[in-house]
């Protein structure tokens, strides 16, 4: 099977039980060309006989014996549910995922049923899931795993579903298989499917469906007019136009054709009407319609094709009274609306603000909005299936990029793929610190990244730290009109509207992320909000990983550094001198080793006092560090002695190495140098290296000591070996050059 058509789906996985002939195949199809799950059950679920694509959240709460309780209500008593009814049974789990359950004929002498979907279909359902996961009753069972394979679907996708599983299984008991599995995706497997009778859908078995759900009155509405020709026909939208086009367009044709200056289309959003496009004294200004959408007042209106009068007041618009009759006296009116409905629903409305309309005018408009509505709530289901795909399609390669990265690369991952998600051309990731109680830039794209990312802000202060403090979303379509002070001019920002995200983890405050300028100078609304919703679970836990991988980095950076001259430790160097040896022994390559003292140390000591010493350390060391390439590793030893391991490095370059170093402490100017034994602060230094009779850490460092006692006994202030370097002349025409 091909696995581009759904990378993320499970193997058939098989029960003890044994699975009628030719099923599993049949159903790894269906599950391939629908996108959705299926799950052949007997009985109570889980286990089922057979799971084909599984959601990974329903593979989630099944692996965990404290939640998979939740799912017996639902899945659970599915095999009960479709033999009851007979046929098809569609119903939403605790979850928010819709489901079809059926039985099928696969085997005389069995009673089997079919799940099917476990699909999203809307993101509020999905948004108010990951809630859970990330702040509510399930905050035990958030991983990465539990997004792997989200489904979103639409309500027609699990009916054809049905369709086909009712197909596949009585062919196959026909004893000729006929499930298809080419169509991959839910929209082209829809269209083909639309000339075909859909199964019937029984009563929900669990109430309160989701909230897009249409209605059976729409359903077998829409089923009858084929919405692709409904689209092409009707003179207003082009079947490709975006949705927001098909609005803008709608609201020009009427103020065109009736001469009208301040109208306003506004959409239903969950329970209330929101603008989606206006024009005249509408423009930029918020309007809010005070009617329930279930307002039997809007129906009458619309049945008696006329307008309902809206007053205006504080609050927002309001109905004014009775519905006018056509042909009486006009009451006091600022505004008038049109609804738009489809089936038993209201589903947008036009707002007029225009001079007195005549009833043949409100009778037209009122036709208008009769002609449209269909069309148009076609084309916004279309582009809420787009906005899925979309969602589906980031979510998973999300999730998939953030695998491959780790430590401080998370932060740069996130907000790169959070701009792309985006289209934003600036963004910033801040994380909060909850030590000092500020917030620090992690990571910034676009202009001025470099100065944003030494941004510090204090929690509660600025739109981050209040976005943080409130837990709550910004999505601001116009800096001024929402009452923010503009960005100084020097920020140079391209548009005035920002989304700015807080990121918890189980309630606890992770960040912030920032995101502006949209591409194109458009404005960000909750599409894009819900974009970032999809993805924040990932990205929280994400940002959770990195921090404590910081964290344990810093741990373990502290465990092996000398807290007073910040060079590696002795545990480090010794651990490290074995491992480059191992690789000198295997590479045959040179490795060099040295051993520096501090000369007449105690008497500095005693002379100029402990504080003065510990600086000299300090110095030194810096000095040691300076006069060092890359690849070497400087160590404090202990005391005032001092290790270096030169990997790669002959004796001879080594010696060199040391007699820079040796004249550089004495042209050091220490605070009372002067006064030492030999006039300066001096140092001396024995040299070892790797050959065939020094091979392990303890006797590179005794021959390094043994030369060392050698320079100090020598009258100090001097780079000593033990035995010569292979070629010393080399050595001393090096030594000289240096
Ligand atoms: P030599 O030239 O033979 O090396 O003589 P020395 O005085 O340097 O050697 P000795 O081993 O007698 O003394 C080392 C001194 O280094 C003793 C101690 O006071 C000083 N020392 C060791 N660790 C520290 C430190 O962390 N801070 C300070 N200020 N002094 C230290
Ligand atoms: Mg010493
Ligand atoms: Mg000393």
């Amino acid at each position: 099977m091909d696995e581009t058509v759904a990378p993320m789906r499970d193997k058939a996985q098989t029960q003890n039980h044994q699975k009628p002939d030719g099923w599993a195949d049949a159903q790894e199809s269906l599950a391939a060309a629908s996108g959705l799950s299926l799950l052949l059950v007997e009985g109570h679920q889980p286990p089922a006989l057979l799971v084909s694509n599984n959601n990974s959240i329903c593979r989630a709460f099944q692996s965990s014996p404290d939640h998979v309780r939740l799912c017996d209500p639902f899945c659970g008593v599915a095999h009960e549910q479709a033999l009851k009814a007979k046929g098809a049974v569609h119903y939403r789990c605790h979850a928010g995922l819709h489901c079809i359950t059926m039985p099928v004929e696969l085997d005389a002498k069995r009673q089997l049923a079919v799940i099917g979907g476990r699909a999203f279909l809307t993101s509020a359902d999905y948004r108010a899931l990951a809630e859970r996961f990330r702040t509510g009753d399930l905050q035990d069972l958030l991983s990465e795993e539990i997004f792997q394979n989200v489904i979103f679907a639409a309500r027609q996708d699990l009916d054809d579903l049905a369709h086909r599983i009712e197909e596949t299984s009585r062919g196959l008991s026909a004893g000729k298989h006929t499930g298809k599995s080419e169509t991959a995706s839910p929209i082209s497997q829809r269209e083909s499917a639309r000339d075909t009778k859909p199964v019937d859908a029984p009563a929900n078995i669990v109430a309160g469906s989701a909230a897009r759900d249409s209605s059976l009155e729409e359903q077998s509405f829409m089923q009858k007019a084929d919405a692709r020709s409904a689209l092409l026909n009707n003179r207003y939208f082009q079947a490709e136009s975006d949705f927001k086009e098909a609005c803008n367009s709608a609201l020009e044709v009427i103020a065109v054709k009736h001469k009208l200056n301040s109208l306003a289309l506004l959409l239903r959003e969950r329970s209330a009407f929101a603008p989606a496009c206006s024009k005249g004294r509408f423009k930029d200004i918020k309007i809010h319609v005070e009617i329930g959408l279930k307002d039997a007042r809007l129906f009458a209106t619309a049945k008696a094709a006329t307008s309902l009068i809206l007053r205006e007041t504080a609050e927002g618009f309001k109905p004014a009274g009775a519905i006018r009759k056509q042909g009486t006296g006009a009451p006091e009116k600022t505004a008038e609306l049109f609804p738009l409905i489809v089936g038993d629903e209201v589903k947008a409305a036009l707002l007029i603000a225009d001079s007195e309309l005549t009833d043949e005018k409100r009778r037209a408009i009122s036709g208008y909005c009769r002609e449209i509505a269909l069309p148009l709530e076609v084309l916004r289901l279309r582009n809420e299936l787009a906005q899925r795909a979309r969602f589906t399609e980031h979510m998973q390669s999300f999730g998939e990029r953030l695998n491959t990265t780790g430590g401080g690369d998370t932060y740069d991952a996130i907000l790169h793929m959070s701009v792309d998600l985006l289209h934003a051309e600036r963004g910033s990731l801040l994380l909060f610190d909850e030590a000092s109680n500020e917030l620090a830039v992690k990571a910034a794209v676009g202009p001025r990244a470099e100065v944003t990312r030494e941004v510090r802000v204090r929690m509660g202060e600025g739109v981050a730290g209040a976005v943080l403090f409130e837990g709550r979303p910004r999505v601001v379509h116009d800096v001024e009109s929402a009452g923010h002070t503009p960005a100084p001019a020097e920020r140079s920002y391209k548009t005035k509207s920002f989304i700015s995200y807080p990121i918890t983890v189980g309630g606890r405050k992770v960040g912030v992320l920032n995101v502006t300028d949209k591409a194109g100078g458009g404005s960000y609304d909750d599409i894009d909000l819900s974009l970032i919703e999809s993805i924040a679970p990932q990205m929280a836990m994400a940002l959770d990983r990195a921090d404590w991988q910081e964290k344990a980095n810093q741990f373990q950076l502290m465990s092996i550094t000398d807290p007073l001259t910040g060079l590696l430790n002795r545990r480090y160097l010794i651990e490290r001198l074995a491992e480059e040896l191992k690789r000198s022994k295997r590479q045959e390559y040179p490795m060099s080793f040295m051993m520096i003292d501090i000369d007449d140390f105690k008497l500095y000591n005693d002379h100029n006092g402990h504080p003065a010493g510990d600086l000299a350390l300090e110095m030194a060391a810096q000095c040691l560090k300076s006069a060092l390439r890359g690849a070497d590793v400087a160590s404090r030893y202990g005391g005032e002695e001092f290790c270096i391991l030169l990997p790669q490095t002959s004796l001879a370059e080594a010696i060199t190495i040391a007699e820079r170093i040796r004249r550089r402490i004495t042209r050091v100017r220490f605070p009372h140098g002067k006064s030492q034994p030999l006039g300066s602060m001096t140092v001396s230094i024995g040299v070892s290296a790797f050959s065939p009779g020094l091979e392990t850490p303890q006797t590179i460092i005794e021959a390094a000591d043994r030369a060392l006692y050698l320079a100090k006994s020598r009258g100090k202030n001097r780079v000593e070996t033990l035995e010569p370097p292979a070629a010393e002349e080399e050595s001393n025409a090096a030594e000289e050059a240096g």
